[in-house]
C-alpha cells in the first residue's frame, strides 16, 4: 500500500484550520471571521449573479476585480493577481519563488508557512522570536533570505512599521521580501501597497476574508512588480485556469466599491478589540498590544489548552496551538460576543 504514495507526500504534515463546528451554537472567536456581514450591496450583487450564467466559466482572468484593485492602488493591471483565498497566493508563491530555496519568517507566525515549505521543498529559517512572542528585529534583520513577514503578525497581532520594513526592502534589492497583510485593515497604518514600484523586490499578499467579510467566497490577492505577477500567474495557469468563480468577481469588486461601510465595521471591530484587550488586561491576564482583528492572550496559571477548553464549554470557541503553551488567539466578536466572553474570563481569573 505504501508504494501507492509518492515520497514527496510521506513529508507533508497538512495545515490545520480553526475548527468549524455545527454540533451546537458556538460564540465563534477562533478563526478571525469579521463579525459583521457583507454590505447589503455585495449581498444583491451575489443574487442578481446567481442565475443563467453560472453554466459559463468565469472570466479566467478576473480582469474587472484587476482592474479595480489596480485602480485603489494606482498601479497598472499586470501589478496584480487574484486567487482563490491569500492562502493560494502564498500556495503559489512558494511554488514560484522559494521552491528548493531557503526562506525565512519569524518563529511563531502563520502556520500555514511551514506546510508550504514541505510541500514545495524549501527550506524554512525561523529567525528567533523575543520571550515576549514579539519580533525580534535583530535576529530579522540579521537574515540574509528571502523573507516572509505577516503584518501585522499572526497569532500575536504586533505589527511592524512600514518604514522597518522598507530598510529590510532597500538592504538586498535582490532578495524578495513578501509581506502578508491579511489583518492590515485593523491596523492604525497604511498598506505596504504604496511601495510596490518603489521596490520591485515586494509582494504584498491581502484578502477579502478580513476586513471585506468573504472569508466564505475565498478572495485573496497580490500586488507587485509586473514580473512577480507573470510569475505567479505561470504557476495558476498550470493549476488552474479559474480559480475565482463568477461569484466571488462581483463579490469583491462590489466590496471594493462600497469602501465606506467597510472602514465602518472595521472600525467598529477595532473600537472593540481596544475596550476587551484593556478589560482583560484588568482582570490580570497578559494581552499583546494588537493591530489585527484579534488578541494573543496570557491566562496567568493556566496553560493554554486547560484555557481553550474552560471557554469551549462555556460555548465560545478561541483557538490554541500546542506549540504555544501559555497564549490563546482570540477573534475579535461583536460587542455582545465579547461581553459573553469577558463574563467567562471574569469567571476563570477570580
Ligand atoms: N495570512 C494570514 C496571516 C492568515 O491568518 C490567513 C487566514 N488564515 C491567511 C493568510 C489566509 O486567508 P485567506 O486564505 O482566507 O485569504
Amino acid at each position: 500500500m505504501n508504494n501507492l504514495f509518492s515520497d514527496r507526500l510521506k513529508k507533508l504534515t497538512p495545515y490545520t484550520p480553526g475548527e468549524q463546528l455545527n454540533d451546537k451554537r458556538y460564540i465563534k472567536l477562533n478563526t478571525n471571521e469579521n463579525p459583521y456581514p457583507p454590505s447589503d450591496k455585495v449581498l444583491e450583487a451575489i443574487k442578481d449573479k446567481a442565475g443563467e450564467t453560472l453554466r459559463l466559466y468565469p472570466d479566467p482572468e478576473s480582469k474587472e476585480l484587476l482592474s479595480v484593485i489596480a485602480k485603489k492602488y494606482s498601479i497598472d493591471n499586470d501589478m496584480v493577481f487574484v486567487s482563490n483565498g491569500s492562502d493560494e497566493t502564498l500556495a503559489f508563491a512558494f511554488n514560484a519563488f522559494f521552491s528548493g530555496k531557503k526562506v525565512a519568517f519569524p518563529r511563531i507566525t502563520y502556520s500555514f508557512y511551514p506546510v508550504y515549505c514541505k510541500l514545495y521543498d524549501a527550506k524554512e529559517e525561523t529567525p528567533e522570536m523575543n520571550y515576549d512572542y514579539t519580533i525580534n528585529k535583530e535576529a530579522v534583520s540579521k537574515c540574509k533570505y528571502p523573507l516572509i513577514i505577516a503584518n501585522p503578525n499572526a497569532p500575536t497581532g504586533e505589527l511592524l512599521s512600514n518604514e522597518y520594513i522598507c530598510s529590510l526592502l532597500e538592504k538586498d534589492k535582490e532578495r524578495l521580501i513578501l509581506v502578508d497583510e491579511a489583518y492590515i485593515d485593523f491596523a492604525n497604518q497604511p498598506s505596504m501597497a504604496e511601495y510596490v514600484k518603489k521596490y520591485k523586490n515586494l509582494l504584498v499578499v491581502r484578502t477579502f476574508s478580513k476586513s471585506y467579510s468573504l472569508a466564505g467566497m475565498r478572495i485573496g490577492y497580490a500586488i507587485g512588480d509586473k514580473a512577480l505577477i507573470a510569475a505567479l500567474n505561470t504557476v495558476k495557469n498550470c493549476f488552474n485556469s479559474y480559480p475565482l468563480d463568477r461569484l466571488a468577481q462581483i463579490s469583491a469588486v462590489t466590496a471594493l466599491n462600497n469602501q465606506e461601510y467597510y472602514d465602518m465595521i472595521n472600525n467598529k471591530v477595532k473600537a472593540t478589540r481596544d475596550r476587551v484587550a484593556k478589560q482583560l488586561d484588568k482582570l490580570g491576564c497578559t494581552v499583546l498590544p494588537s493591530q489585527s482583528n484579534f488578541l494573543f492572550v496570557k491566562f496567568g496559571g493556566y496553560d493554554s489548552s486547560t484555557i481553550y477548553t474552560k471557554f469551549k464549554d462555556e460555548g465560545i470557541l478561541i483557538r490554541q496551538w500546542n506549540y504555544i503553551p501559555d497564549y490563546v488567539r482570540i477573534s475579535i466578536g461583536t460587542d455582545s460576543d465579547m461581553d459573553s466572553l469577558i463574563n467567562t474570563a471574569k469567571e476563570i481569573m477570580k
